[in-house]
């Protein structure tokens, strides 16, 4: 197999502060060569320097033997380097086929756009990757899965000869990601590079050769992947990070929060569940099953048809998201990006404006020193990572992301954290930190919902697990020596073992 790309000993400071120092990573034609590293170790901005799109400090870059460094997108592209990102970028307000085409729409001899062309060459796109809808259907009416998938079906349309895959499957289905795993084995028959970065170690296990992983914005090691564990693997990411797997909650007897028969329009049907002061409970089920729809109801986003909510013992009518916040509900949503966090805004303005009347100085005004002070505080607190609080949220790796929408609501002084998927897409180090958060905040006597897929996120971590089956509560397990097999037989109505009920 041969060389195809050497990058060598590439730096890169972000205002004054290193995330790349000597990094070296080389491709091979037919190679699937996957890179893995914390949150924040520096994998999208190594490949952001690949394409382009960042300028390297130093250090070079050999694409086919020949030293290249690209100035744009559009210049790497042109020598055959496709990058699919994490957050793929197009204009939502435009069709698919004119996203797929950008720059390329097919003219007729007057000029004007050939739209029949531009349809079938779309549509010959979007087949490859088993999309079925329309060519002209905007962007913004695709779920984010399938944004994903189109993203890929078009680096894939530009016969690249590198292609880098930046965490493609969070949002995918499991049939998505099977297409996709299809076409990156078609890609290595086609002698086609492939660069695979992923937080989900077994797909690198499933799908790559070779592996080189990064912390802290350095080389650790590349390895076949053949002659490692994933043990060893979250090893070398994380170096001497202990992982502290500690007990569960204890929670005391006092009920916060009781749902009495909910009812919505949408899905639930007749929901009951206590939660108490210091507990963690789980909805769990499949997806679809009814679980974002408690939070939802609960905090105020969906409308509830009938049943009550009681608060510390009261009932509660919750009908607005500011009402749920008001009595110490707050709701982290799964979609940090969309709903979680202002991207374009910095650390310092997403973690203050929620809390902003609180901000105010007597006099009204906006106090500019409590919001740093406020900040600088949760950025510490929570073991944020980042160049400075002015720093754009957009910017951060998924983990730190994460944590400043915790620090974000704890700001709120919330009683009730309702989490829905908190560690998706973060890496096992800020994986662990949240989960230490949630324990410690179990502690001070807060109580969580969870919302998780993760079985094992979820025996970890909660005292109690509510099974959720097509918006009904089917059943209810203590998590004492709950397998991850019965959970999942669980969902699927498949068994009526009652041991642990
Ligand atoms: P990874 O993809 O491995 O999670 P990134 O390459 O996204 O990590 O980030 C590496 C580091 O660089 C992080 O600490 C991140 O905050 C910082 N960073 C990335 N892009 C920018 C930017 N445009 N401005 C400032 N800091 C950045
Ligand atoms: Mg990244």
């Amino acid at each position: 197999m041969s060389k195809i790309l050497e990058m060598k000993n590439i730096c890169k400071s972000f205002s004054g502060v290193k995330v790349l120092e000597d990094v070296c990573l080389s491709a091979k034609k037919g190679e699937i060569h996957a890179v893995v590293g914390s949150n924040g170790a520096g994998k999208s901005t190594l490949m952001k320097i690949l394409c382009g799109l960042y300028k390297k400090d130093s250090g070079a870059i050999i694409l086919d033997g020949e030293d290249v460094d690209f100035d744009s997108i559009r210049e790497s592209k042109a020598c055959g380097i496709e990058v699919v990102s994490q957050h793929i970028e197009f204009v939502e307000e435009l069709s698919v086929a004119e996203n797929l085409l950008m720059g390329k729409m097919p003219l007729k001899i007057s000029g004007a756009i050939n739209w029949k062309e531009a349809c079938k060459t779309s549509k010959d796109i979007l087949q490859r990757v088993e999309l079925h809808f329309a060519p002209t259907e905007k962007i913004k009416n695709l779920s984010v899965g399938e944004v994903q998938m189109l993203g890929i079906a078009s680096a894939l349309f530009a016969s690249p000869k590198i292609i880098v895959l930046d965490e493609p499957t969070p949002a995918l289905s499991q049939h998505e990601i099977e297409i996709l795993f299809g076409f990156v084995r078609k890609l290595k028959q086609q002698d086609v590079a492939i660069i695979y970065i992923s937080h989900y170690l077994q797909e690198i296990f499933d799908l790559c050769d070779k592996v080189t992983i990064l912390r802290d914005g350095k080389n650790v090691e590349t390895r076949e992947v053949s002659g490692l564990n994933k043990k060893e693997i979250t090893k070398l990411m994380v170096g001497d990070y202990l992982s502290t797997v500690s007990e569960l909650p204890v929670p005391s007897d006092e009920v916060v929060l009781s749902a009495r028969n909910l009812t919505t329009l949408e899905k639930l049907n007749k929901i009951s569940f206590n939660l108490k002061k210091g507990e963690i409970i789980s909805l769990a089920g499949l997806t679809g099953s009814g679980r974002t729809e408690i939070a939802r109801a609960i905090s105020g986003l969906d409308k509830i048809e009938s049943g009550m909510i009681m608060l510390n013992g009261k009932e509660v009518v919750i009908d607005s998201p500011k009402k749920a916040i008001d009595l110490g509900i707050v709701y982290m949503t799964e979609d940090r990006r969309g709903e979680g966090l202002i991207m374009p805004f910095s650390v310092k303005e997403n973690v203050a404006l929620p809390s902003i009347d609180k901000l105010k100085t007597g006099l009204g005004f906006y106090n500019e020193r409590n919001a740093r002070e406020i900040t600088q505080k949760s950025v510490a607190n929570l073991n944020i990572k980042l160049s400075g609080i002015e720093q754009l949220a957009e910017n951060l790796s998924g983990g730190n992301q994460q944590k400043v929408v915790v620090g974000k609501l704890l700001e709120l002084c919330p009683q009730i954290l309702i989490m829905d998927e908190p560690t998706k897409a973060i890496d096992v180090g800020a994986k662990d930190e949240i989960y230490k958060l949630m324990r410690q905040l179990c502690e001070q006597g807060k109580s969580i919902i969870l919302i998780s897929s993760e079985m094992d996120e979820i025996l970890s971590l909660s005292n109690r697990v509510f099974i959720l089956r097509d918006g009904e509560l089917v059943c209810e397990y203590k998590n004492e020596g709950l397998t991850i097999n019965e959970l999942l037989m669980a969902f699927e109505g498949g068994t009526d073992n009652e041991k642990h009920k």
